[in-house]
């Protein structure tokens, strides 16, 4: 091995030091550094390129539901932080305050925006006059500031992240709901058809729920770890904030009505779910949805067949980006090829093609998938045609592992030592009747850390959204005569438990 393989390497175990091995990852895949205060990073071009993925579908699939971009302020004047009392008490420890600009000493602290409700509602205020200017929808992408004193870990936890909010207005209550189970759909969508990533959905607990909000839900990922992560939130806020603010409305009637707000969130925290979900110890792996380059051909040629390779390879990477590939043609020379597939297998590019004078003598194409290194030799002819299959194929098997590392760890319990003992064994999902008090999960919660991540929805979402609204908030499974795993009352729902991030 040569030095230069050495620093390319993975040291770090996915298995045995998951936090290490990410952590690694993250930086020698080229995705972020450490930024010198404490909480923040340097976001990488091929980082950035991971967000800009994300951002190109879910931004399409807004602007096709009726949502415009817009920008506020990064900064909300303490006042009007103030005018929706939970926004207050659910922040103030993790806002950032201006208290000086310039040499001058500001009249009133500016708080750097943990999220903007409070700057976004006072305008939906003056914006709806009539039932017709509804709904209205804008989104913002930006980043918010949360002052947590964590741990940093890239994507994942960090002072300021990156994220989108959108922020609607609606007549009527069954609207708001309906926009809150579509937004929730959206991000549903992103995990299962662009990440990779099979998700759970549900609301949280109401203890748990966004501060001021009437209903959160949330899409959650399992992670190899047996950890929970929070994917994306959508809040239906009720008629709280139209209140605090004065979003009202002359309906139909010319009577003056109080709109319903909603507002949903997608962070960063996806590309963090992304890197953790597929990567292993030869370093980032990604679904050739979002990958920034999808296929690498690498050449493989002594002195004297160089000529006929090189041009082999080319042609096909001239044909593959006529297809719309993503493709690259590493043809440097000071690297030999050994080097090149370590180093695309730890940057994830999906399929590498190997091209030496073998496959130019048959006029064929030598396959790899870097997933799980499976090879194929394919016609060269057909090969512009069959990478659409491939990178199909890489696809499904990184969600394939992920549904099935999913459908092995949701597991269920009806007593406390059992969600201890099971979560405290195999991590993941334990599902348990709840009687919806706060203190049995509090029970769970100081024992073992962890909590409930969701309360599933009753049935299925997406479907609900596209009919009509049938006039009932989320519904809830049924639990005729089953108790409270912690407490022994009677439940009321069905409680997800997992340690999360
Ligand atoms: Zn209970």
């Amino acid at each position: 091995m040569s030095d230069d393989d050495q620093e390319l390497g993975i040291t770090e175990s996915k298995e045995h030091s998951p936090g290490d091995w990410y952590a690694e990852v993250v930086q020698k895949a080229g995705l972020a550094d450490y930024a010198p205060m404490g909480g923040f990073i340097v976001t990488r071009p091929r980082g950035y390129a991971l967000w800009e993925a994300i951002q190109d579908n879910l931004d399409g699939w807004f602007k096709d539901t009726g949502v415009e971009n817009a920008y506020f302020p990064m900064f909300i004047p303490e006042d009007y932080l103030e005018r929706e009392k939970d926004i207050v008490e659910g922040f103030d420890p993790e806002v950032a305050w201006v208290t000086q600009g310039g040499h001058d000493d500001l009249d009133q602290r500016l708080a750097v925006r943990p999220t903007s409700e409070s700057i976004i509602a006072p305008y939906l205020s003056q914006w709806v006059r009539s039932h017709r200017d509804l709904p209205l929808r804008v989104n913002q992408w930006n980043s918010v500031v949360r002052w947590e004193a964590t741990e940093t870990k890239p994507f994942f936890r960090t002072k300021e992240f990156l994220w989108q909010e959108g922020h609607t207005a609606h007549a009527t209550d069954e609207a708001a709901w309906a926009e809150t189970t579509l937004r929730l759909d959206q991000y549903h969508r992103l995990y299962e058809d662009v990440l990779g990533i099979p998700v759970l959905r549900g609301r949280k607990p109401d203890h748990d729920k966004f501060p001021g909000a009437d209903t959160t839900m949330s899409v959650e990922a399992l992670m190899p770890d047996g950890k929970s992560v929070q994917g994306g939130t959508s809040h239906h806020l009720g008629q709280s904030f139209a209140d605090a603010f004065d979003i009202t409305f002359a309906d139909e009637d010319e009577a003056e009505r109080t709109a319903y707000t909603t507002s949903w969130g997608l962070s960063w925290r996806a590309i963090g779910a992304l890197v953790m979900s597929h990567s292993d110890d030869q370093g980032l792996v990604l679904p050739p949805t979002v990958a920034p380059k999808q296929v690498v051909i690498v050449p493989i040629w002594q002195e004297d067949t160089k000529d006929d390779v090189e041009q082999y390879g080319a042609e096909i990477a001239a044909e593959l980006e006529a297809q719309g590939v993503r493709v690259h043609f590493d043809d440097r020379d000071g690297r030999n090829p050994g080097f090149k597939f370590n180093e695309w297998e730890l940057n994830g590019v999906p399929v590498r093609f190997e091209i030496g004078p073998n496959e130019v003598e048959d006029d064929e194409v030598t396959v790899v998938h870097r997933p799980d290194g499976e090879s194929t030799v394919e016609d060269r002819a057909a090969i512009a045609d069959r990478v659409h299959d491939h990178l199909d194929e890489v696809y499904d098997k990184l969600y394939d592992a992920a549904a099935d590392r999913l459908a092995e760890n949701v597991r269920e319990a009806d007593n406390r030592a059992d969600i201890l003992g099971t979560i405290g064994q195999h991590g993941g999902y334990v599902k348990a009747p709840w009687c919806g008090d706060q203190d049995c999960e509090a029970e769970i919660k100081d024992q073992i850390a962890a909590e409930i991540v969701m309360v599933p929805l009753g049935e299925d979402s997406a479907a609900r959204a596209a009919s009509e609204f049938e006039g009932e908030r989320v519904p809830e499974p049924d639990h005729d005569g089953e108790d409270c795993a912690i407490c022994g009352d009677e439940a009321t729902r069905t409680a997800y438990f997992a340690k999360s991030y």
